[in-house]
């Protein structure tokens, strides 16, 4: 599918990150045309209702469905240029950690991170950059990468259009500007789901949106053991991890299983031969605009 993948001016490299088996522009263009051949079988077969109806809501249901895949695929390119895994010959991957920064466990993870020798990536939430610029400043001079994860971190925001996202998106990179000097160039979606919008947004900004491999799902659940086995089972070479530091805007959420789990995630990974990499390391891009 290499030659009819549509190659990114903004970012080269990530025309590399594609598997070969790459089927996203394959099934984009496939639904394209089965819907527009079931359109106009219904006009020429079933010409007259109901018949034409039940074929008519049956091409809007189809025409839905994709779409939705598009959004809710956290990994899936179709709405925004998403970048998830190196496929380059690699035994690396990468940790990340969203919703930070926060001041209780940010730093507790900023100090396994130190000791273990790894650096990751942080997507922080705009609104609590803003409260904690110190943390936010600290993540950056321990050489860790900085990431966007929207400035209110609101379930809605997904299913907002250009004006509102693009305020998310400007805000939280001025937010990080601020506090440690910074512009990033990688966004991670709240939840991971991206509608038409957010792909123009990024590409306005010159951004990349990034999803995951693999996560643990340290958001939901407090269990260190379940959290590591998840994750150090579940890696796949130049797999992008996803971890979470703080709680987004709902606050007081304990990360106390993350930081537990974090040591044992770092020591089994490297069991498995695994190298951990900064993400821009990882996927050979460019993290900050100039
Ligand atoms: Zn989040």
């Amino acid at each position: 599918m290499g030659a009819e993948t549509r190659p990114s001016l903004l970012f080269p490299g990530i025309d590399q990150l594609r598997p070969t088996t790459d089927y996203q522009p394959m099934v984009k263009a496939v639904f394209i045309k089965i819907i527009a051949i079931v359109g106009v079988l219904a006009v020429l077969r079933f010409g007259n209702p109901p018949e034409s109806w039940i074929v008519a809501a049956a091409i809007v249901i189809l025409a839905l469905g994709w779409m939705a895949w598009g959004v809710f695929n956290v990994n899936s390119g179709m709405w925004a240029d998403t970048a998830w895994r190196s496929y380059a010959a690699t035994k690396s991957v990468a940790l990340t950690f969203d919703d930070g920064p926060d001041p209780e466990f940010t730093p507790q993870i900023l100090d396994v991170l130190k000791d273990k020798n790894v650096r990751a990536c942080f997507f922080s939430v705009g609104q609590r950059v803003i409260e904690h610029p110190e943390i936010t400043l600290e993540v950056k001079k321990q050489g860790h990468l900085l990431g966007n994860h929207s400035d209110s971190h609101a379930m809605w925001i997904n299913f907002s259009l250009h004006r509102r996202l693009r305020r998310e998106v400007r805000d939280t990179n001025a937010a990080i500007k601020s506090a440690a000097g910074v512009t990033p160039k990688l966004y991670r979606a709240p939840h991971g789901f991206k509608n038409p919008a957010l792909g123009d947004v990024l590409a306005g900004e010159e951004m990349l949106a990034i999803g995951w491999q693999i996560r643990g799902f340290d958001a939901v659940s407090t269990n260190a053991a379940r959290i590591a086995e998840r994750i150090v089972d579940g890696a796949k070479p130049g797999g992008v991890i996803l971890l979470h530091d703080g709680a987004g805007l709902q606050g007081g959420t304990d990360r106390g299983a993350t930081v537990e789990a974090l040591p044992v995630i770092i020591d089994g990974l490297r069991a498995r031969g695994f190298n951990l990499v900064r993400l821009d390391e990882l996927l050979q891009l460019e993290p900050y605009a100039e």
